[in-house]
């Protein structure tokens, strides 16, 4: 008889339940938000897990730390750890919960509370659960999601929810139907962040957000989910915005980041954006007119 081992999916991360052989498929990466790599799926148990790759953690900004693991593992997101008189709250999750990190983790304080964004970054939350004696909270709205159910794991429901140090969970939607994100009212100068997952991207230029449903396949939201999204985070104090990826923080002005990213988005789906084609019936390019005329004589 074999050893039952929990696999993780290479190309996303997920952790499934512990079992003698690798899993079938994953759903995750089946789902036309992810996808299944050119070479297939792969499975790593533990040992490549832990032999492979180790956890890095860095300070952002005061009572806010970034953790990732290098090199890269799959989607390569990183969880953000947020300490409060009241208890820390992890913020998103990895694949990788090893020794080392959790004493690092323990000597900032712990965790008192795990939640994150999207299925996307679900990842290892039973490890980091049990290694925390912590509940993971999750959207109901994603449920469908979650492969490795365990007594620790929390759905609500509804808009906003409340978390220990005044944070709180809000239902954005967009990316996923429980696409959530995390607001925190303190850090430096006491403005306020916004830690946002993949819900609202931070990217290269940092005086905008972006939107999507499919990262991978560049496939986009319509219009009223990005309208929700903008909507749910507008009632929200930050002027930062912490992102998904390694770097990926909007320092200041976010909100204003935020209210551009909306306009552009609607006007690209609109066919407003400047250098485009008219729409077909719509006002000809200058210079049009004059090429089907001589087309036609
Ligand atoms: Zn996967």
């Amino acid at each position: 008889m074999t050893a039952a081992t929990a696999f993780a999916c290479a190309a996303c991360g997920t952790l499934f339940p512990p079992s003698a052989a690798p899993p079938v498929a994953c759903p995750v990466c089946q789902d036309v938000r992810q996808y299944v790599p050119e070479a297939g799926q792969r499975w790593l148990g533990p040992a490549d897990l832990t032999t492979d790759h180790s956890n890095r953690i860095e300070r952002l900004e005061p009572g806010l730390y970034a953790i990732r693991s290098e090199p890269r593992l799959a989607i390569g997101q990183r969880a953000l750890l947020v300490q409060t008189a009241e208890g820390n709250v992890l913020w998103d999750c990895l694949t990788l919960c090893d020794r080392a990190t959790i004493e690092a983790v323990r000597s900032l304080g712990g965790v008192a509370a795990i939640a994150i964004s999207h299925p996307h970054y679900y990842s290892a939350h039973r490890l980091w659960a049990e290694a925390f004696d912590a509940p993971v909270i999750l959207h109901r709205a994603d449920r469908a999601w979650v492969v490795d159910a365990h007594p620790r794991l929390q759905h609500w429901q509804g808009a906003v929810t409340s978390l220990p140090g005044g944070l709180q969970l809000v239902r954005a939607g967009g990316h996923f139907p429980g696409g959530t994100v995390l607001h925190w009212p303190g850090g430096a100068g006491g403005a306020g962040a916004l830690l946002s997952g993949d819900i609202l991207q931070v990217v290269p230029d940092r005086s905008v957000v972006g939107f999507m449903y499919s990262y991978p396949s560049y496939l986009p939201l319509p219009a009223w989910e990005v309208e929700a999204v903008a909507a749910a985070v507008e009632p929200l104090a930050f002027d930062r915005i912490h992102g998904a990826f390694p770097g990926g923080t909007i320092w200041q002005g976010a909100k204003d980041a935020v209210e551009r990213g909306r306009r552009h988005y609607l006007q690209a789906l609109a066919g407003e954006l400047p250098g485009l084609r008219p729409a077909p019936g719509g006002v000809p390019r200058p210079g049009a007119e004059d090429a089907a005329a001589r087309r036609h004589s």
